[in-house]
C-alpha cells in the first residue's frame, strides 16, 4: 500500500519552529515518516543563544517530534552534544528522531528502505565514527551491499546528475558532486533520489539500463527550511515499499546521466556500436570503433562492411521481417513506440519497421539504371501498401466489418543524401485521426520551423516533384490513412548551408505521440531476447499481408 512521506531540506538549527511546522502538516497528512535530507543543526560556530536552547530541549525531548524523522549527518560536522547523545542511545536522538549516520540503512515500520551517505567527501579514509561530516569512496562503495534503496538520501550529488536535463538550475548552487554516488544511485536504483542545496532542483526522471520495465529514479535537492529566497525545501510524496517500476516512463524521462564517462565509453564500443552505426538514420552504415573518424574519411565502405548489406556477416538477422527481390524489412533497433502506443499491434510489437533496398546504394536516385530504380521503388512502395494494409486490418472498429474505419494511418520517412551509406525508409504508424486532421503534417513543418532550417517542406504534389527532382539532397515524409485515399508527401530540401537533424523525423513522431524521451534510439536499447520477440511477432502478424511468402 502505498504510503506518504515527507522530505525537507536544511533545518539549521531552527527547531522549534521546523517541528511545530511538522506538527501542523503531520495533523492533516498523516506522513508515514519523514526525512531530513540536509544540516538538522546549526552551525556550532554561529550558534545563536536561541538556537542553543531549542537543542538543549530537543536533546531532553522537550521538542515534540510528531513523526518518526530521520535525519542524515549533512555536510558540516554534528554538535558535539549530539553525537554524545547518539552514541549513548543507539542512534536514537529523542524519541521519533533517528539519525542516519555517515553511511547507513533503515528499513521502516512500514517496509521501506532507506539508505544514506551523509558528510562531505574526503580522499582516503574516513574517520570511523559513525557520526561524522565525511565519507569516503569505500563508505560509498561498502553502501552498494545493501544492494536495493527505496529511498536514497545524500548531501552530495552524484556526479553528473545534471547531463541531458532540461531543468534549470543555477549552477552557482549546486553542492559538491561525487563520482561514488552516481555509481551508488546505478546499483541501488532507488526510486527516489534526495539532497540538499541552496536552491531547490528536480531532474526529470530517468531510467537506469535494465531490462524493460526499468528502473526509474527522481532526483530532487531541497533548499533550506525558511529560506529567503522561497526555494522549495519540503516535498511530500506517496510511495509504495519495493514499488515495481511502472510499465510506461513517466513524461520526460531521460536515460540515466551516472554512468561515469569510461564506462559510457566502454558500453558504447561494445554493445553499441553496431546500433550506433545503423540505426543513426544517417545512412551511415560503417563499423564504428577505434578508427571510426579516420574509415570515415578513407571513402564509403564496401557492401562486406556494410549494416544494412545482407551479405555483410554483422547483418542482424534476427531481426529481419521479410526479404522480397529488390528490398526487405527489418524491426527497428531501439522502436520509438513501446509495447504500449498501438494496442491495435497486440502486447509484443511496437510497430516500427525499416524498409531497405537489398542492392547497396546511397540514395535511391543515384541508381543509375532507370529500369532498376523503377523496380527497386516498386517494391519498397508495394512493402509500404502490404504494412498499410495489416494496419488497417488490425485496428478496424468493428473487425467483422471490413468496411469500418481503421484506427491507424502511418507515416514512411526518408533522408535522402549523396554522402549516405545505404539508404532505407523509416516506417511508423500512427493515429489515422492525426493524418486526417492535417496533424503529422503541421508537426513537421513547424518542427523545421523551430530549428529554424532554412529551407520550407514542400507539400503541394507539383512542388513535391520538383524538390525531389532537382537531385539535391532531401527529407522527404510519406502519410497514409484510408480516409486519405491519394497519401500525402511532404519534402524537406537538405543543402549544405545547414546542419540537418538526423533524428530529425524520430523527434517530431516522438513529440507527437507522446514519446518524447523516446527520439533518440539509443534511449531505447533492448535485449537481443527482446529484438527477437518483437521479429517473431511481427512476422506473424506480417504472414497474411507477405507478399513475398
Ligand atoms: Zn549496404
Amino acid at each position: 500500500m502505498s504510503q506518504k512521506i515527507v522530505v525537507t531540506g536544511d533545518i539549521n538549527g531552527k527547531l522549534s519552529e521546523f517541528f511545530t511546522k511538522l506538527s501542523t502538516l503531520q495533523s492533516r497528512q498523516n506522513f508515514a515518516f519523514a526525512i531530513i535530507a540536509g544540516n538538522l543543526f546549526a552551525d556550532s560556530d554561529s550558534t545563536s543563544s536561541e538556537e542553543a536552547e531549542d537543542l538543549a530541549k530537543l536533546i531532553k525531548g522537550d521538542i515534540q517530534v510528531p513523526v518518526s524523522t530521520y535525519f542524515t549527518v549533512g555536510r558540516r560536522a554534528l554538535p558535539e552534544a549530539v553525537v554524545e547523545k547518539l552514541n549513548s542511545s543507539d542512534g536514537e536522538l529523542c524519541p521519533n528522531l533517528i539519525a542516519l549516520g555517515r553511511k547507513g540503512r533503515v528499513k521502516t515500520s512500514d517496509g521501506f528502505k532507506v539508505v544514506a551517505v551523509g558528510g562531505s567527501h574526503c580522499t582516503g579514509d574516513a574517520p570511523k565514527d559513525l557520526y561524522a561530516a565525511k565519507y569516503s569512496d569505500k563508505d560509498a562503495h561498502a553502501a552498494k551491499g545493501y544492494n536495493e534503496a527505496d529511498i536514497l538520501v545524500t548531501s552530495e550529488w552524484p556526479a553528473g546528475v545534471r547531463d541531458g536535463s532540461k531543468a534549470a538550475f543555477d549552477a552557482s548552487a549546486e553542492p559538491p558532486t561525487a563520482e561514488a554516488i552516481s555509481e551508488l544511485c546505478t546499483t541501488l536504483k532507488p526510486c527516489y533520489h534526495f539532497s540538499s542545496s541552496d536552491l531547490f532542483w528536480e531532474r526529470e526522471p530517468f531510467f537506469h539500463a535494465s531490462d524493460p520495465p526499468r528502473p526509474i529514479t527522481r532526483f530532487l535537492s531541497l533548499a533550506p527550511f525558511g529560506n529567503a529566497s522561497k526555494s522549495k525545501w519540503i516535498y511530500a510524496f506517496s510511495l509504495e515499499p519495493s514499488a515495481e517500476p511502472p510499465m510506461q516512463l513517466p513524461p520526460d524521462t531521460t536515460a540515466s546521466p551516472l554512468l561515469p564517462s569510461r564506462k559510457r565509453k566502454a558500453l558504447d564500443t561494445q554493445q553499441d556500436s553496431f546500433n550506433t552505426m545503423r540505426f543513426s538514420n544517417n545512412h551511415d552504415s560503417r563499423p564504428r570503433g577505434g578508427g571510426g573518424n579516420k574509415r570515415r574519411k578513407a571513402g564509403p565502405p564496401d557492401p562486406g562492411q556494410c549494416y544494412f548489406c545482407l551479405s555483410n556477416a554483422q547483418c542482424e538477422s534476427h531481426m529481419i521481417g521479410s526479404i522480397g527481390t529488390e528490398a526487405y524489412l527489418t524491426t527497428a533497433k531501439g522502436p520509438l513506440p513501446t509495447l504500449a502506443t498501438f494496442p491495435d499491434l497486440g502486447p509484443a510489437f511496437p510497430g516500427h519497421i525499416l524498409i531497405i533496398p537489398v542492392a547497396h546504394t546511397a540514395t535511391l536516385a543515384s541508381i543509375e539504371d532507370p529500369a532498376a530504380r523503377a523496380s527497386l521503388e516498386a517494391e519498397m512502395h508495394q512493402y509500404r501498401a502490404s504494412l498499410h494494409a495489416m494496419l488497417a486490418a488490425r485496428s478496424r472498429a468493428d473487425p467483422a466489418d471490413p468496411a469500418s474505419p481503421s484506427r491507424l494511418g502511418a507515416i514512411t520517412w526518408e533522408i535522402s543524401r549523396s554522402s549516405g551509406v545505404h539508404t532505407h525508409w523509416q516506417f511508423l504508424p500512427v493515429p489515422a485521426s492525426h493524418i486526417s486532421a492535417g496533424l503529422v503534417e503541421a508537426a513537421f513543418s513547424v518542427e523545421a520551423e523551430n530549428a529554424h532550417y532554412p529551407t520550407k517542406f514542400a507539400t503541394a504534389p507539383a512542388d513535391v516533384a520538383a524538390a525531389q527532382q532537382q537531385g539535391g539532397d532531401y527529407f522527404k515524409v510519406m502519410m497514409w490513412s484510408e480516409d486519405v485515399p491519394l497519401g500525402k508527401e511532404m519534402v524537406l530540401p537538405l543543402d549544405a548551408t545547414f546542419r540537418f537533424d538526423l533524428q530529425f523525423g524520430r523527434r517530431v513522431m516522438g513529440k507527437l505521440l507522446g514519446l518524447g524521451e523516446r527520439a533518440h534510439w539509443k534511449d531505447c536499447g533492448q535485449s537481443r531476447a527482446e529484438e527477437e520477440r518483437e521479429c517473431e511477432a511481427f512476422k506473424e502478424m506480417f504472414a497474411p499481408f507477405d507478399f513475398t511468402l
